[in-house]
């Protein structure tokens, strides 16, 4: 399958095929960070950066018992927040970054989470990563896909993408996938990324894409 003699039409219905096997191997579209509003998710997503949603689901209950909402974390102090937020990665710049948000929430919104890509990537710390995740699983709408690093290296070894930044790749898979399928992608593919494609030893001898890649290493 040389990448570069492939047709638009077969790259496409290869796409969508990857797609249809991971639906049927990872149902459902839930987040793994946990939740309960687009407040929640927004400041979950900002800590979530090089750090496990495992990581970040342990501190998020005493964060969000303290302060719920923007308007409560918009007058916490850096020194409080770095205090409950200190077991993960980039503390004290994400704490900064979270206070800083809820005060932007709180000055220029309402106090609400914005539901446009806009409006969201207008808040300190969040670009079209974390917007994407905040639109699809706070508004459930559709605006893009979240290219984080399993997308942006599952894209570039199935041949979907050969740009080498998150917002290229992001461009190329909208311009292959019909709509329907963006908020599927970012969600399956960091569970497929972490289970069978992953960054240092892929398991291509058990994946259940092997066939459909041209990066498929299948000899032991
Ligand atoms: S065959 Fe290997 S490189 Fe290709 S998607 Fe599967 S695990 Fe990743």
């Amino acid at each position: 399958m040389p990448r570069n003699r492939e047709s638009k039409t077969n790259r496409q219905k290869r796409a969508i095929e990857v797609v249809t096997r991971l639906t049927a191997l990872y149902p459902g579209e839930q987040c793994l960070l946990e939740h309960s509003s687009p407040f929640t998710l927004l400041i979950a997503v900002l800590l979530s950066a090089q750090t496990t949603d495992a990581a970040v689901n342990k501190i998020t209950p005493e964060l969000f018992g303290r302060w719920p909402d923007a308007p409560a974390l918009a007058t916490a102090t850096p020194k409080d927040v770095e205090a409950t937020i200190h077991s993960i990665g980039l503390y004290r710049s994400k704490a900064k970054n979270c206070i800083a948000c809820a005060q932007k929430l709180l000055g220029e919104f309402g106090g609400e989470v914005p539901d446009t890509m806009e409006g969201l990537c207008s808040l300190p710390g969040v670009g079209r990563k974390t917007a994407n995740i905040v639109l699809t699983c706070a508004f459930g709408k559709s605006c893009g896909i979240a290219v984080d690093t399993h997308v942006f290296r599952i894209a570039g070894r199935l041949g979907f993408s050969t740009a080498k930044t998150p917002q290229q790749t992001e461009a190329d898979l909208l311009a292959l996938y019909p709509q329907q399928y963006w908020s599927k992608i970012n969600h399956m593919w960091v569970l497929f990324g972490r289970e069978y494609c992953q960054a240092r030893r892929p398991r291509c001898l058990a994946c259940p894409v092997a066939d459909l890649c041209p990066s498929a290493r299948l000899s032991a």
